[in-house]
C-alpha cells in the first residue's frame, strides 16, 4: 500500500508541508514534519506540499516494501515503518 514518508534526515523543519496541508502533515516535538494522516494522499494539497518541500523529504513510499537498509540489523523482517529515518528503507 502506498505511505506518504517524511525522510527527518533531510526535514529542515522549514513548516511549509505544514502550511500547505495541516491535513496530513504536522510537526512532531522535534519541529519535524510527520505525517498524521494516510488517506487521501492523491490530493492536489499533498502534491503541492511535496513539491513545495525545499529539500525533498516528503515521498511516497511502498509500505509493504522489505527494507534494504545497511545501516540497521532488522534485514527482511524491517518492521521500522514510518518509524524510521533511514533512506536506504524507502528509496
Ligand atoms: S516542507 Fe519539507 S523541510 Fe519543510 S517541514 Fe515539510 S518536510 Fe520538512
Amino acid at each position: 500500500m502506498k505511505k506518504l514518508f517524511v525522510n527527518h534526515e533531510a526535514c529542515i523543519g522549514c513548516g511549509a508541508c505544514v502550511a500547505i496541508d495541516q491535513e496530513h502533515f504536522d510537526f512532531n516535538d522535534e519541529g519535524l514534519s510527520e505525517v498524521i494522516k494516510n488517506e487521501n494522499i492523491d490530493s492536489e494539497d499533498v502534491k503541492n506540499a511535496i513539491s513545495s518541500c525545499p529539500t525533498n523529504a516528503i515521498s511516497y513510499v511502498d509500505d509493504d516494501k522489505k527494507c534494504n537498509c545497511k545501516d540497521c540489523n532488522c534485514g527482511d523482517n524491517c518492521e521500522c515503518g514510518d518509524e524510521c529515518n533511514c533512506e536506504n528503507c524507502h528509496k
